[in-house]
């Protein structure tokens, strides 16, 4: 297949979601096995569920970072990690997943819109989330901030807002190419991304890369069917003038 060509004013936002990890053995979330089939939602990624039940939370998310630990990116994360070396700041890589993979194939500069498995943050309080990769199994055991609430993991739960809104919104809004790989496109206000910089007045050029065609389908130029860690490696093509 042609390869995506980025010539030297384009600026590329690259939008991941769990199926980019799938091939590094973590499962997504609505695949068939996926977690929410033994987890409803509610229960283990809402602010509802926890504090219904903190400690069934925390026992989820601990399952989570062990998981993360052992887990090894993939060619797929080793591809966009090459793409930040080439494009420093002319690629925004954004990712709705909470694993840590991206970096451990070397990227810097990730944006994590939903949070991060390897840290954690007081409920109540405004002091930031710090590095933590404990496993915490029951309610007894959850540590405390010096404001006296509880540690949570630092993920962004269902309702809740997701992190550096302001800095993705000005990625979206300058960049000229915009690509999605491995994401349902169900899950807002990611989902939403891709209309929004196909309706801007000069609309960016919008691609998706994954198994299967995503519920927003409709919104991209074109779509690349397959598995990520076989496609990023040669997706895109840098060239030095048009
Ligand atoms: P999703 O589970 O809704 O969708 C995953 C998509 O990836 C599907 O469309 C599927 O067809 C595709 N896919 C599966 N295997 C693939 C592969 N090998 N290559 C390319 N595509 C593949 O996930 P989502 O859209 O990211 O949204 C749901 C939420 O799940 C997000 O908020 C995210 O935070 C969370 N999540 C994160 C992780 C993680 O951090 N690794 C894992 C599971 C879910």
């Amino acid at each position: 297949m042609e390869p995506i060509t980025i010539l030297p004013h384009d600026h590329v936002f690259v939008l991941t979601g769990a199926g980019i990890s799938a091939e590094s053995g973590l499962r997504t979330f609505r695949d068939a096995g996926g977690l929410w089939e033994e987890h409803p939602v509610e229960e283990v990624a809402s602010l509802s569920g926890w504090l219904h039940n903190p400690g069934l939370v925390w026992r989820f998310y601990s399952d989570r970072r062990l998981q993360a630990m052992t887990a090894q990116p993939n060619a797929a994360h080793v591809a966009l990690a090459r793409l930040e070396q080439a494009l420093g700041d002319r690629l925004f890589l954004c990712t709705q997943n909470v694993d840590p993979l991206h970096e451990r194939a070397g990227a810097l500069r990730v944006c994590h819109m939903h949070g991060e498995l390897t840290k954690s943050r007081c409920e109540r309080c405004a002091a930031p989330p710090f590095v933590d990769e404990r496993q915490i199994r029951d309610e007894a055991s959850i540590p405390r901030c010096a404001c006296g609430a509880r540690i949570r993991p630092h993920i962004c739960w269902f309702g809740e807002i997701p992190f550096e809104m302001d800095r993705i919104g000005a990625a979206l809004d300058c960049c000229t190419l915009f690509v999605t790989v491995g994401s349902s496109g169900a899950v807002y206000p990611a989902a939403g991304f891709v209309a929004h910089v196909r309706q801007r007045p000069r609309p960016a050029r919008t691609i998706y890369v994954g198994l299967e065609e995503p519920e927003n389908g409709f919104f991209f130029d074109e779509q690349r069917l397959g598995k990520a860690a076989a496609m990023l490696p040669t997706l895109f093509r840098l060239t030095e003038s048009p």
